[in-house]
């Protein structure tokens, strides 16, 4: 479920560019929305990494990646398409 990130916007640890793997701990970076300076995130657990038009790529769940390639111009970076299972 969405929850507030613990840290700073500033501080958030994104992906690389040329990360090859997903870390088990990663939550899915999408956005809901900021309170309080900080970022509502999707928060569930992330399978894959996209990059946005933006400084960096992001974590993401399966659902939510899908969303924003197909809507907003998201490009997989790591595990998109079906042949990686997970
Ligand atoms: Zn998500």
């Amino acid at each position: 479920m969405p929850k507030l990130d613990d840290v700073p916007p500033d501080q958030v640890k994104y992906p690389g560019w040329n990360d090859t793997k997903v870390p088990e701990d990663a939550e899915c970076q999408d956005t809901r929305g900021m309170v309080g300076g900080r970022y509502i995130r999707c928060a569930n657990p992330a399978k894959v990494i996209v990059a946005l038009d933006d400084d960096h790529p992001y974590y993401m769940c399966r659902p939510c990646a899908q969303f924003n390639v197909a809507n907003r111009g998201g490009k997989y970076l790591l595990g998109g398409g079906a042949s990686r299972g997970g």
